[in-house]
């Protein structure tokens, strides 16, 4: 076990060395070191991906002798990892790089000149690849099962797709009810909000959530992430809008809800592939838990008010309490996905789900994408993009070849609210902790059952063990129509 645990953490190391190139490529570096960096990127992914997969590894797993629990997980975890990457011929992977690198800038420029045809080719090219990717997977039922295992391992296209529907189903009349009521006030967030007070104030917030700055720190960058170099030292970055408190504010306790959870792996996986989120579902529910449903909570914002009164007076001063919080958590259907608030989001990821699997099944060409795209934009949300730059071209993710990875974040938000009922129930007078400013015993529920186990448990074992139930889509539900019914007066 010692000559395996040696060898996971050199590769580990490898990773989280790469991890702190890529965090300063997006947060420091100077423009014209990319092409060099993206090199040193490559080498250092390339050799850890070849160590693991070595007969080495292999070797040392057939010989290890467990001891404990962690040892078991660890020895089935690297080895189906391996298993995995096994199946997938290193030419599929180069193709595929290359095809993403072309298809990233054809995305850029088809964006930026609202030209479809300039990256439809390359949509093709991806698509085509994700379909051979699917394929030398594997799956039970249909291909699009393999390339959703790669981000939320264990989930299949069919359950998916049920709990979505049902969601649907209940969702797209109650947004028609809520936006016929006329739309919420939401000129409060958007004044004069001064960027060092925005930072300050977002951060001192996360802080007081549990976010550790002794292991952790917050930097800008264009589009906000966290990263983790070691469960000791995981960093945050936020983006300022000086006309708009919500993206810095609301992504800042967003990623520091990430950065929560990897900072709360039990220590003892340090330098182990099981040390980190277990699916990108949950990891997704960490960061809606702290961004919504406590940050974007009456109760939080009993405690927060005359914090940020006080922070903004300019901005704020003739601002009641209920005219702030109507203000973030105003209603109002958008084409675009990042701009999306909570009840309308999980429509923006359910049209992406349903075109990856016809794009992937070979139900929707390419070319009619736009117009697919648009009519159901138009039928669950009640607008329709004015042109394809704000409609089928607005995500980057396609282009990475990152299909599959869209319904994550909508898994996120229904285990967010799962999550968050159980540890109400464990902590019955949760909103007093709140009004109090306190948030320790919800991140202490977090770590018990949640952060602590790294990769250890699944997805649906995390959400089995601490809420008695698989993935399902009524708790979210029942959330969404009870707080904006009452915000609406429904
Ligand atoms: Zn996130």
């Amino acid at each position: 076990m010692d000559t395996l645990r040696k060898h996971l953490a050199r590769i580990t190391h490898l990773n989280q060395a790469a991890a702190v190139l890529e965090w300063d490529m997006e947060t420091y570096m100077p423009e014209g070191g990319a092409e060099a960096r993206s090199q040193q990127v490559a080498t250092l992914r390339s050799m850890a991906h070849e160590m693991l997969v070595s007969d080495e590894t292999v070797a040392l797993l057939e010989h290890a002798e467990p001891d404990s629990d962690v040892d078991r997980d660890l020895i089935r975890v690297v080895q189906k990892d391996i298993e995995k990457a096994h199946r997938v011929p290193s030419s599929l992977i180069a193709a595929m790089a290359e095809a993403s690198g072309r298809a990233k800038g054809a995305w850029q420029k088809a964006r930026s000149s609202n030209d479809f045809p300039v990256f439809a080719p390359h949509l093709e090219r991806i698509v085509d690849l994700c379909v051979q990717h699917a394929e030398a997977l594997g799956y039970d039922d249909q291909p699009y099962d393999a390339l959703l295992d790669q981000y939320e391992e264990g989930a299949t296209t069919r359950q998916v797709a049920a709990v979505f529907e049902e969601v649907r189903n209940d969702l797209v009349p109650f947004v028609k009810e809520l936006t016929g009521t006329g739309m919420l006030c939401e000129g409060p967030v958007h004044r004069e909000y001064p960027e060092d007070d925005q930072w300050a104030f977002g951060l001192e917030m996360a802080e007081r959530m549990g976010y550790d700055l002794n292991h952790g720190r917050q930097d800008r960058s264009a589009h906000p992430f966290s990263t983790s170099f070691s469960i000791s030292d995981v960093r945050i970055t936020t983006r300022l809008e000086k006309r708009f408190f919500n993206p810095a504010f609301f992504g800042t306790l967003h990623e520091a809800g990430h950065a929560m959870y990897e900072q709360g792996i039990d220590p003892v996986l340090e330098g182990t592939p099981l040390a980190d989120g277990t699916s990108l579902g949950i990891h997704e529910s960490q960061s809606r838990m702290w961004e919504n449903l406590v940050g974007r909570s009456l109760p939080f914002w009993e405690f927060a008010f005359p914090r940020v009164q006080r922070t903004f007076p300019d901005a704020l001063g003739d601002v009641s309490l209920d005219g702030f919080y109507r203000a973030i958590n105003a209603v109002a259907p958008s084409t675009i996905r990042v701009e999306a608030d909570e009840v309308t989001y999980n429509l923006h990821i359910m049209l992406r789900f349903e075109l990856e699997q016809e794009m992937i099944a070979g139900k929707v060409s390419i070319k009619d994408l736009p117009q697919e795209w648009n009519d159901r934009m138009e039928a669950w949300l009640g607008v329709r993009p004015q042109d394809d730059a704000e409609g089928v071209l607005q995500d980057i993710h396609w282009s990475l070849g990152a299909i599959g990875y869209f319904p994550t974040y909508a898994l996120g938000n229904l285990m967010s609210v799962q999550l968050f009922e159980a540890a109400r129930e464990a902590i019955p007078d949760l909103d007093d902790h709140f009004r109090r400013g306190e948030f320790s015993a919800l991140l202490a529920w977090l770590r018990t059952n949640v952060h602590q186990w790294g990769r250890r448990k699944t997805a649906d074992q995390i959400l089995v063990d601490s809420t008695g139930s698989h993935l399902s889509a009524a708790p979210w539900m029942a959330y969404v129509k009870r707080k904006f019914g009452a915000l609406h007066g429904a």
